[in-house]
């Protein structure tokens, strides 16, 4: 006789088309029942278009039908919104007092860390202005996915789950030009409406600045920690003081702060030029209470790979540093009683 968990091991072999997850991992299994060679299947169709509906069923059957004394399996669907599917375990926002520091380069890198760790990781773009993640991971010419009752998530290369305003724009050069509660809206829908599905993390890249936008996104998700990141002038020193405070009166935990192009590295002279000012890096650390969990130089590398919608093919000693130092804020948060 089959059972239950047979079933589930053919259910976790059906992908949702375009997200490449499987219907497992999006959490659409609602129900199994087996009775005398009867499957019964349930899912819940949220984001599923009529084809891709057709497109599961036809798989599920298939895949029935190989399992040990089935006759025959059906599969219905049933209405569930994607708020009740999704099961995020860790929500992580990145901030920064102001724009242009690096501050989506750095949400794509912390995704990217977690996600070669073996966790599944999205990255929930709530700049929605200046959306940039969709062209860091060669996404610019993708649009999301969905049904009347969802949002599907765009694939990166190595299965990062990305929504970004782009990915719904009719072309990815328009301009969003919104008021403060319209951009509030979406980005809550970002979170609602989108089939995020069972992810261990979801980065979130907030809008620059300590203004209405990332206020929201702060009030409205269910951040659990923030990561700021800054480059070395003396201005910024003053903004970032500003986000660590806006965190704080949030009260959200800060996990680490990230100098962005502390320094060039010219290897011909073996040198380090701290084009922008000496580091301050660890000052930065000191008023937000959390460790300096990089110093990440200015890379013609990475810029290549960021506009060629590369970056995760970005493998670099930093990088690793980075993660390790990600790993141990984590793991230190997590055995906290
Ligand atoms: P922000 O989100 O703060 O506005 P971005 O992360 O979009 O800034 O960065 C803008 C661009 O700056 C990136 O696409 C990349 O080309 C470049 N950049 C950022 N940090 C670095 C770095 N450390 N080395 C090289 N280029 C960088």
């Amino acid at each position: 006789m089959t059972n239950e968990a047979q079933v589930k091991d053919c259910l976790a072999q059906v992908m949702v088309p375009g997200v490449l997850r499987s219907i497992v991992d999006m959490n659409l299994v609602r129900g199994i029942d087996i009775d005398a060679g009867q499957v019964k299947v349930t899912l819940a169709n949220t984001a599923l278009n009529q084809e891709a509906q057709d497109f599961i069923a036809k798989q599920i059957t298939a895949l029935c039908k190989l399992l040990p004394e089935v006759e025959t399996s059906t599969v219905d669907f049933t209405e569930v919104s994607a708020k009740d599917l999704n099961e995020v375990k860790n929500v992580i926002a990145v901030m920064s007092g102001k724009g242009g520091v690096g501050k989506s380069l750095v949400t794509g890198l912390i995704a990217m860390a977690l996600q070669r760790n073996g966790a599944s990781v999205g990255i929930l773009d709530a700049d929605i202005t200046g959306p940039s993640i969709p062209w860091l991971f060669g996404l610019a010419d993708e649009r999301a996915g969905g049904s009347q009752s969802g949002m599907l998530p765009a694939r990166t290369h190595t299965g990062i789950s990305v929504m970004s305003m782009n990915l719904l724009l009719p072309n990815e050069d328009d301009a969003v030009i919104w008021r403060g509660p319209l951009i509030g809206k979406v980005i809550t829908q970002f979170w609602e409406e989108v089939l995020w599905g069972k992810l261990d993390y979801l980065i979130v890249d907030l809008p620059p600045g300590t203004a209405d936008a990332p206020l929201t996104v702060m009030q409205s998700l269910p951040i659990q920690g923030v990561v700021i990141v800054f480059t070395p002038q003396d201005l910024t020193a003053m903004v970032v003081r500003k986000a660590i405070k806006m965190a704080e009166q949030m009260k959200k935990p800060i996990l680490g702060v990230v100098e962005n192009m502390s320094y060039l590295h010219i290897p011909e002279m073996n040198k380090k030029m701290e084009l922008f000012g000496a580091s301050r890096g660890e000052e930065m650390a000191r008023a937000a209470h959390a460790p300096l969990l990089a110093r990440l130089p200015i890379d013609p590398d990475l810029v290549k790979l960021c506009d060629s919608g590369n970056l995760e093919d970005w493998d670099s000693e930093d990088m690793e540093a980075l993660s390790d130092a990600l790993y141990k804020v984590l793991s230190l948060k997590n055995n906290q009683p």
